[in-house]
């Protein structure tokens, strides 16, 4: 009779869970066909009676969970199978909280054990009809790992896009910035002078680096001080700045100043340690075939929208730097070579050929305008016998404070060379004879004024002889011009020296 009932509920429940067909429609051989079943199914099952004992089981559920007989029969309460599966630590008190609640509300309810082996079990329960659940437990060990292998996988493609697309970017930006180098290279190579570099700079800056303010400095002729001579979007430009006020300078390699790094503010910057708020910044020595010429120095306000970032721009600003520095370098250099081929490197004057080309050019322009202008040919008096004297050395002081005396009684435009040996040569514009015949006597009073120191002593004074020529009265060539403020030079030698004498009309 016992024997019946439970077959009958077995039936029951067997029907819920696999769908088998309703008891009322088949024959008792079926209920052993479905315990058959349900012993060789790859799932635990578990019948709870509405009580909360176990009713019914098959006997896969012990290798599913992992457990004996002991731990699992036909009457154990639903409770205390519970409990051991928390203290083996397969379910969590939440996991519990949860599930019991839904049980209690008769609701279907799943979540999965992790047994101490490490594999996972769904846990998938049901209510019945008769007020109990059927709860199967499916390993689901592999599908789970391989769902995390596939989320692992597809975390490590998303961050290898990323990765990708930011390289891309990088790779985009660097092709920009290479470009803008380029044409940046491109301006200054083409510059005449240094100061249409500086305004190449200038306007470059503005573009390259957005809201970037920046400061140029040169090392002055004396070497001793950097000159200012260039700036961008700020009104900050030292007129002169010491090179032992920059950490870049110091260092001889550019300096990056960041805000809460170990560093400290140059000089320059802070006005020689006081204590105010600096902008992050770049000091770029300006270095070229070893020589340092001067200094670039860039800040950066990230305030301002759309500005450049030190992050961001500070590689590219050090690359600006440098393509400046070559660039600056070679202008001076060529300025340098360009100044040795036109000046005299004893006295520093224009030499016979700028001379030369000078006359040629104002000849040119006295046409176009219909102006006139003046030619003084010098020649220091006994100047053999001075040296003789005195020895070559204390004639080249001489022949040097003369040099120094005509360039300083020169007023805008005159041009004046050293012709060669004891000889010297003034252009004056727009000059008529008179003119230059006047300006030629003060010249001659000058120089015979003129004391020179030589060793411990002074030197005896010198006295110069002028010749004077005019265009076009005098003569309308280069060659001309100068044979005839010759001519006049000797005829003042041979009225005794230390006078001018003017040329005749051609
Ligand atoms: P005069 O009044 O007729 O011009 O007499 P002078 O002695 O000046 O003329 P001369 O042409 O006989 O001699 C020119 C002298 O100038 C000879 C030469 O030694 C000197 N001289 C030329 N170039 C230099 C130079 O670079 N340095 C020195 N110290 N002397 C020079
Ligand atoms: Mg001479
Ligand atoms: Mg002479």
């Amino acid at each position: 009779m016992k024997q019946t009932r439970d077959r009958s509920r077995l039936d029951n429940a067997l029907a819920e869970t696999l769908h088998v067909v309703p008891p009322a429609e088949r024959s008792d051989d079926t209920g052993d066909l479905a315990a058959q079943i349900m012993n060789i199914m790859e799932q635990g099952v578990l019948v709870w009676s509405a009580e909360g004992r176990c009713e019914l089981h098959n006997s896969r559920i012990y290798q599913v969970l992992e457990i004996t007989a002991d731990d699992l029969k036909i009457g154990t309460l639903r409770r205390s199978f519970r409990e051991r599966a928390l203290a083996r630590g397969e379910l969590t008190c939440e996991t519990m909280r949860n599930s019991d609640s839904l049980f209690q509300a008769r609701q279907p309810y799943s979540f999965d054990r992790v047994l101490p082996s490490g594999r996972v079990v769904l846990t998938h329960a049901r209510p019945t009809r008769g007020g109990g659940y059927v709860v199967t437990f499916t390993d689901v060990t592999a599908e789970r790992k391989a769902a995390r292998e596939l989320a692992e996988a597809k975390r490590v493609a998303e961050a290898a896009e990323v990765r990708a697309r930011e390289v891309l970017a990088h790779e985009r930006a660097r092709q920009h910035e290479a470009k803008l180098l380029g044409q940046l290279d491109e301006w200054l190579q083409s510059c005449k002078s240094l100061d249409e570099l500086y305004q190449i700079v200038r306007s470059f800056m503005l573009t390259l680096l957005p809201g970037s303010k920046g400061e140029l400095y040169i090392y002055s002729n004396s070497r001793d001080v950097l000159d200012g001579t260039c700036n961008w979007n700020t009104r900050d430009l030292h007129n002169s700045i010491m090179a032992d006020s920059c950490w870049g300078l110091r260092r001889g390699r550019s300096y990056e100043f960041r805000q809460g790094g170990l560093c400290f503010p140059c000089d320059h910057v802070t006005g020689h340690g006081h204590e105010v708020a600096v902008n992050e910044y770049i000091c770029v020595p300006i270095v070229a075939h070893g020589d340092t010429v001067g200094l670039l120095h860039i800040r950066f306000d990230d305030t301002a929208p759309g500005a450049a970032r030190i992050e961001d721009k500070g590689e590219f600003a050090i690359r600006c730097g440098e393509h400046i520095s070559l660039a600056i370098a070679n202008a001076k250099l060529r300025d340098e070579l360009r100044d040795q081929s036109v000046r005299d490197p004893l006295t520093g004057l224009f030499n016979r050929r700028y001379f030369l080309d000078a006359l040629r050019r104002e000849i040119g322009l006295a046409l176009r305008r219909n102006t006139t202008f003046g030619v003084i040919a010098f020649d220091a008096d006994r100047f053999k016998e001075f040296n003789d004297n005195h020895g070559h050395d204390a004639g080249d002081m001489v022949l040097r404070a003369i040099g120094n005396r005509l360039q300083e009684m020169l007023v805008n435009g005159e041009v004046i060379c050293r012709f060669g040996g004891e000889e010297f040569a003034v252009l004056l514009p727009e000059a008529d004879l008179e003119r230059t015949a006047a300006k030629a006597e003060l010249i001659c009073n000058t120089v015979a004024g003129t004391q020179v120191r030589y060793m411990e002593g002074q030197l005896p004074r010198v006295t110069v002889s002028a010749g004077v020529a005019s265009f076009p009265i005098s003569a309308g060539s280069v060659h001309d011009l100068l044979k005839r403020a010759d001519e006049a030079l000797y005829a003042a030698k041979e009225a005794g020296r230390n006078c001018v004498r003017m040329a005749g009309s051609g």
